[in-house]
């Protein structure tokens, strides 16, 4: 569902750029929102979440797809945890669907999926992994990479049932914004992936907007 936001960008209270392939991982307050845009369009923004008092508390795929009855994401989608609670709520979206079933890249699908030689690819999973490293504060483990979230990335349905990666949705200047129902470390990954027409086979740079309560 396309919903436009009031927010305006330059009354942020922070502003990052997430070059391609690199990660981003921030405490977020609750009561705060805050916006991923995608700069150049056709970017996948993979993104966890944690409760920041107790990082076991996670997304769940599984649990938000259940109780909103659909496996998009989009505007007024309610983001919840592997406890049931409601983390976030999408509440701005000029892209449309976010998708929460395909899964990060890893070096591992990146073999099955494209070429043996493919293997020492850079993955969002190696991204992630460094930002936890190099990140410890966080207090993040390698078992806390869970299921995710595919910021802007097309990951459609079939009519069988099968799932399918597409060429994507967004465009340059897309959006889509979230407000913390609680306090939160958000982990991105911005995808590295060169294989994926969900990238466009190019990989760009998204900023992300936080605007504290
Ligand atoms: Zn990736």
């Amino acid at each position: 569902m396309i919903k436009e936001s009031q927010r305006l960008p330059e009354k942020a209270n922070q502003k990052y750029t997430v070059d391609a392939g690199d990660y981003f991982i921030r405490y977020v307050p609750a009561g705060a929102t805050f916006r991923f845009v995608d700069l150049e369009g056709n970017q996948a923004a993979d993104t966890l979440f944690y409760n920041a008092h107790n990082p076991a508390e996670r997304y769940s795929a599984t649990d938000t797809i259940r109780e909103q009855g659909n496996v998009y994401l989009t505007a007024g989608s309610q983001l919840r945890s592997n406890e049931n609670n409601i983390m976030l709520e999408i509440v701005a979206d000029t892209c449309g669907r976010h998708d929460t079933l395909g899964g990060a890249c890893a070096t591992e699908s990146n073999t099955v999926r494209y070429d043996l030689e493919k293997r020492c690819m850079h993955a969002c999973r190696d991204s992630w992994m460094l930002a936890i490293s190099e990140n410890p504060k966080f207090g993040l483990d390698k078992r806390d990479i869970s299921h995710n979230i595919n910021f802007f990335m097309n990951v459609p349905v079939t009519e069988a049932g099968g799932l399918t990666f597409e060429d994507g949705i967004s465009a340059p200047g897309k959006y889509v914004e979230m407000k913390a129902e609680m306090d939160l470390i958000v982990l991105i990954s911005n995808c590295p992936q060169l294989n994926n027409p969900c990238n466009g086979y190019n990989p760009t740079p998204i900023d992300v907007l936080v605007w504290e309560a």
